[in-house]
C-alpha cells in the first residue's frame, strides 16, 4: 500500500483523478462510478429503498428559472473498484524555501504532502510568477497561495496581500486558515466583508494588517471611504473569481485592480474558465503560469443519486425517512429559495429534528451560529440555500440531499462538493419529483 501520496493521472500538470483528493494516505485500489449514469438501477426511494430508475423526462426544465439539466447526471453509483495511479509529488514540503516556522506550523496542521495544486503553484508563486490555478474546491488550493504569500510577509513584515473572494463565509474560512498558519508569526490579518459590522472592521484597518480578505462590495466601500488603499497592496489573490463574476461583481473587481500598482504580483483562482474569465486574465495577470488539477466535475469520492418522488408519497415523508437512517449524521439539505430553506428547517425542527439554516435572510451572526452548531455535530441537519453554502468547507458531512434541484449543473457541482472532501466518502441524493 502507499503512503502519503497524492494520487495523480498520467497527464502532466498534476492531473489527477477524481479520487486523487488529498487527505493523506490512500488505499491501492479505488472506485469508479458503474455505468449508472446510463440510469442503470438508479434510483432511492424513501427510506432509502432502491426504486427503479427515473424516467427521463426530456426538455423538462427544472422551474421557471433554471435550466434543464438531465436526470442522469445526478447519478454516480460508486460500485466497480478498479486500480488507478497514485500521485506521487514532485515536492515535499521540506523542500520548499520557506521559512523554518511556517514548515512547523504545516507539520502542526497535519499535512504531510502537498496536494496536487500545492506541489505544482507553490514553486511558481515563490518565485514570484502571475498564477492562474484552474482547481475545485476541495483541493486545498487555499494553502497553496497562503504558503508561498505568507513567506513574502516573513521576508518582508511591510508586505500588504488583499484576497478578493465572493462570499463572506470564503472569507471568514480562509482567515481562520491564514490564522492557524502565521501563530505566533506577528503576522495580522483582517476580514473586510458584507452583513458584518463595517465600524469594527474601520477599527481592524487603523491597526497594521499583512492581509486583508474580503468580499467585492465590502472592499469597495472601505476603498471608497479611503479606509483601504489599494496602492499599498503588491499582491492579489483572486479566489473563486468565476463564482464573483457570477455574482454580478465584476465592476467591484476590476475597479479595485485598477487602483493597485501595475507591477504587483497576482493570483487567480478559479474552477472553470469561460470567455469572460479570459479578459480578465489578460486585462490583469503579466504572462501567467497557468496550473490545472481540474479533471473532472464532480468527485468520484461522493456517490450520487436521486429519490423519485413516489406519486402519491409525501416529498416531505421521504426526507424524513432518510433523515431516520443511521448514516445520515451529518446532512447538509438545498433548496433553492431563502424562504422555503427557513421553512423546510421551522418543519424538521417541529418533526423533532436537531436542524440549521443558512441563507441571505439570516444576519451573519446567526449564519455562522448555525455553521458553527453543525460543524461540531450539535446538529444533524443544515438547510441552505446555495449562496450561502458556496465554498463552506465542513469536515464529515455524510450526505447533501438537493431537496430541490439546482438551477444549474454547476451549482449541483458545487453542492455535491460539501461532501466527500479530502479523501472521504459521501453521499449525494437528489429529489426528483
Ligand atoms: P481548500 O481546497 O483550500 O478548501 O482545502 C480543503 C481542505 O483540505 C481544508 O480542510 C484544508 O485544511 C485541507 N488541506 C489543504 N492542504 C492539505 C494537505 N496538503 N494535506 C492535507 N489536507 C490539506
Amino acid at each position: 500500500m502507499q503512503t502519503n501520496h497524492f494520487r495523480s493521472g498520467s497527464k502532466p500538470h498534476g492531473s489527477s483523478s477524481g479520487a486523487s483528493r488529498f487527505g493523506g494516505p490512500r488505499h491501492a485500489s479505488s472506485h469508479r462510478p458503474s455505468t449508472g449514469r446510463s440510469f442503470g438501477g438508479g434510483g432511492y426511494k424513501g427510506g432509502g429503498h432502491r426504486s427503479s430508475r427515473p424516467a427521463p423526462s426530456r426538455g423538462r426544465r427544472n422551474n421557471s428559472m433554471g435550466s434543464y439539466i438531465d436526470p442522469s447526471r445526478f447519478i454516480n453509483k460508486v460500485t466497480v473498484t478498479e486500480e488507478v495511479a497514485v500521485f506521487v509529488p514532485e515536492h515535499q514540503f521540506t523542500d520548499f524555501q520557506i521559512d523554518e516556522r511556517l514548515k512547523k506550523a504545516i507539520v502542526t496542521k497535519g499535512y504531510k504532502n502537498p496536494s496536487p495544486i500545492q506541489d505544482k503553484t507553490i514553486p511558481h508563486i515563490l518565485k514570484g510568477a502571475d498564477l492562474v490555478g484552474i482547481a475545485n474546491t476541495g483541493t486545498g488550493k487555499t494553502a497553496a497561495f497562503l504558503i508561498p504569500l505568507i513567506q513574502k510577509v516573513l521576508k518582508d513584515p511591510k508586505e500588504n496581500i488583499l484576497v478578493i473572494v465572493p462570499t463572506r463565509e470564503l472569507a471568514i474560512q480562509i482567515d481562520a486558515e491564514l490564522k492557524t498558519f502565521v501563530r505566533g508569526m506577528s503576522i495580522f490579518s483582517v476580514c473586510c466583508v458584507g452583513g458584518m459590522s463595517i465600524g469594527r472592521q474601520i477599527s481592524a484597518l487603523k491597526y497594521r494588517n499583512n492581509f486583508v480578505i474580503g468580499t467585492p462590495g465590502r472592499l469597495k466601500d472601505l476603498i471608497d471611504r479611503k479606509m483601504i488603499n489599494p496602492v499599498n497592496f503588491k499582491s492579489l489573490v483572486l479566489d473563486e473569481a468565476d463564482r464573483m463574476l457570477d455574482m454580478g461583481f465584476v465592476n467591484e473587481m476590476r475597479s479595485i485592480m485598477s487602483m493597485m500598482p501595475k507591477d504587483r504580483h497576482t493570483l487567480f483562482f478559479s474552477a472553470t474558465l469561460s470567455t469572460e474569465i479570459e479578459r480578465l486574465i489578460g486585462e490583469f495577470l503579466k504572462a501567467p503560469v497557468r496550473i490545472s488539477v481540474k479533471t473532472s466535475e464532480t468527485s468520484k469520492n461522493v456517490e450520487q443519486d436521486v429519490v423519485k418522488v413516489i406519486p402519491g408519497k409525501n416529498k416531505l415523508d421521504m426526507l424524513h425517512d432518510l433523515l431516520n437512517q443511521k448514516d445520515f449524521s451529518r446532512v447538509l439539505i438545498f433548496g433553492r429559495t431563502k424562504h422555503g430553506v427557513e421553512k423546510l428547517s421551522q418543519t424538521l425542527l417541529a418533526k423533532g429534528f436537531k436542524a440549521e439554516s443558512i441563507h441571505g435572510n439570516k444576519n451573519h451572526s446567526k449564519r455562522q451560529s448555525a455553521l458553527r452548531l453543525f460543524k461540531e455535530g450539535n446538529v444533524q441537519i443544515l438547510v441552505a440555500t446555495d449562496v450561502a453554502a458556496r465554498g463552506l468547507d465542513i469536515a464529515d458531512v455524510s450526505h447533501v440531499i438537493n431537496y430541490e434541484l439546482p438551477a444549474t449543473y454547476e451549482d449541483y457541482v458545487h453542492r455535491i462538493g460539501r461532501t466527500g472532501r479530502g479523501s472521504k466518502k459521501g453521499k449525494a441524493l437528489t429529489f426528483l419529483d
